[in-house]
């Protein structure tokens, strides 16, 4: 097979436009132009190769840091020099950090936290700190390794939410993919200005914030985290003229109740991109009666941006809800229960398959023949369906599907038409056995600070909007979900609280 070298825009930008903005880190206030970064880099690369760490091709390099330029110089060094860069969610607790390490065995931890704290078997801890120190004093690399596109460049471990991370493998080639697919969609030019501050742990900081911008040869505005405050001043500021920001559907929540919130000043935004978790069509209209264009896009670790909503396509209403159109280079399919293409309104599991697509996780045969067909196609484990004009609506995960009196219940629309109720601030539905229907849906509710709700007030707008069968039988209030270090919601606990039965439901007749 003929190999393709991984594609290197830092360094074509430093060389076809080297003054240009390339990024700048806000906690410190440094800035780098592309010829400052890909000098960076090669300094990096420098200390990584020296005789003191000897990187070498395919090792793994980990590092759990919050967010900064240094994460984006290491990232890009790892690259160069044919190693595998894992970043690590910091907000892990230290055992499920070890899990991962124990599962990708890395030579090197990278750490903005106590370095002396992390000890794995056959792996030294360096402080980043201490890093860059040394990058500061180094001599950029100047003989490079020759790497394929293929190679796995980087292992993005999955949140996590439907069982244990998965370290999905990525390959220059694919976040080169997505870059393309997303700069087409996101309309992503050399005069965007990304602000970023999503964690780079997740496909949407490392991949679409970081690598789509510096395609085109963009800035990226890197924030050490998401403080809703911040953003909202950041989003106003017209120093910034910030272009794209993309967050999760919780953290568009969080700006929007921040008392610095004045979206009218947002002035350079192009769109408000969300991902990552459902995004009801409640909410999307929201932000467009506001004039914020807020544009839902699904993704995930293992391909990257798979759907996005066209920004001249969404300000339709009628669309709200929809994650758009597949981008141009992938294939997409939604096939249904019966193994064909599902019809226009049908449900079906949504299949990619591209140069986006990862060539498997690290070390799971049975998740890799699970997921990933032989003749290329990823199993996304998500159910969706298209309108007669191709516009995909994600349905939910198939593994949150339950079946009630024999007929499919998809929680995300029952949490849609809960998230309608003026006292509703979250819901999270899941099945649970029951005698007479097999199983019911029983809601997990947050309401609004000083609001109430009964499950008949609850169930009666439910059946104002859905089916019946689809109504849930069971209301819980709660004061918050339980989420993951994504901050996903997990089912796996609610269900298990719920078989646990140590809440006493509402339940209606
Ligand atoms: P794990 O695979 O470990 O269970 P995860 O699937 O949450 O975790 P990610 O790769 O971070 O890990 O998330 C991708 C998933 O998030 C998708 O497969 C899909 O279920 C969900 N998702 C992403 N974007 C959207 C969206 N716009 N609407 C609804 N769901 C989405
Ligand atoms: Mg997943």
């Amino acid at each position: 097979m003929r190999e393709w070298k991984a594609p290197n825009p830092v360094r074509l930008h430093a060389s076809l436009r080297p003054g240009a903005l390339a990024c700048v880190d806000l906690s410190t206030g440094r800035r780098w132009t592309y010829a400052e970064l890909d000098d960076a880099v090669g300094k990096a690369a420098s200390v990584l190769s020296s005789d003191v760490h000897a990187v070498a091709r395919g090792e793994r390099i980990a590092a759990v840091a919050r967010n900064s330029a240094d994460f984006i110089i290491l990232q890009q060094a790892a690259m160069r020099l044919g190693a595998i860069f894992v970043p690590i969610n910091w907000r892990l607790s230290t055992m499920e950090q070890e899990q991962i390490l124990l599962d990708c065995k890395p030579s090197l931890i990278f750490t903005d936290a106590d370095a002396s704290q992390i000890s794995v078997k056959g792996a030294r801890a360096l402080a980043m700190a201490d890093f860059i120190a040394a990058v500061a004093q180094a001599k950029p690399k100047t003989a490079w390794p020759t790497i394929s596109a293929d190679a796995p460049a980087v292992l993005l471990y999955t949140s996590g939410t439907s069982g244990h991370p998965k370290g999905v493998m990525l390959s220059a080639r694919n976040m080169f993919a997505t870059a393309v697919n997303f700069g087409v969609l996101g309309e992503v030019s050399q005069e965007s200005v990304f602000l970023c501050d999503t964690p780079m742990f997740h496909v949407i900081g490392l991949v679409t914030s970081i690598q789509a911008p510096f395609l085109q040869g963009a800035t990226v505005l890197i924030s050490g985290g998401f403080d809703p405050v911040a953003t909202n001043d950041r989003l106003a500021d017209a120093a910034f003229a910030v272009t794209h920001y993309f967050c999760v559907p919780q953290m568009a929540d969080a700006l929007r109740k921040a008392e610095n919130f004045h979206p009218e000043r947002w002035a350079s935004l192009k769109a408000l991109f969300t991902g990552g978790a459902p995004n009801p069509p409640a909410n999307i209209r929201w932000w467009l009666d506001r004039n914020i264009l807020m544009v839902d896009g699904y993704g995930m670790s293992e391909a990257g941006t798979l759907l996005g909503m066209p920004l001249d396509r969404a300000i339709i209403a009628e669309k709200a809800g929809s994650v758009g159109l597949p981008p141009p280079d992938m294939s997409l399919r939604i096939v249904a229960e019966n193994g064909v293409d599902a019809e226009a309104g049908e449900v079906g599991e949504v299949l990619v398959c591209g140069p986006n697509v990862s060539a498997g996780y690290w070390a799971c045969p049975d998740e890799n023949a699970r997921a990933f067909t032989e003749d290329g196609w990823l199993r996304t484990g998500d159910l969706a369906r298209a309108d007669a004009d191709g516009y995909v609506t994600v349905v939910d995960r198939r593994k949150d599907l339950f079946i009630s009196g024999g007929e499919n219940v998809y929680p995300a629309e029952v949490e849609a038409a809960l998230r309608e109720h003026p006292s509703v601030s979250e819901a999270a539905v899941v099945g649970i056995p029951d005698e007479r229907w097999g199983e019911v849906g029983r809601a997990y509710v947050v309401l609004h600070g000083g609001a109430t709700a009964q499950a008949v007030d609850l169930a009666a707008h439910c059946s104002a909007l859905i089916a019946r069968f689809k109504v849930p039988k069971e209301f819980v209030l709660i004061d918050a979900l339980p989420r993951n270090g994504a901050g996903k919601i997990l089912k796996r606990e609610l269900r298990q609280l719920a078989l646990g039965k140590n809440q006493e439901p509402d339940r209606i007749a």
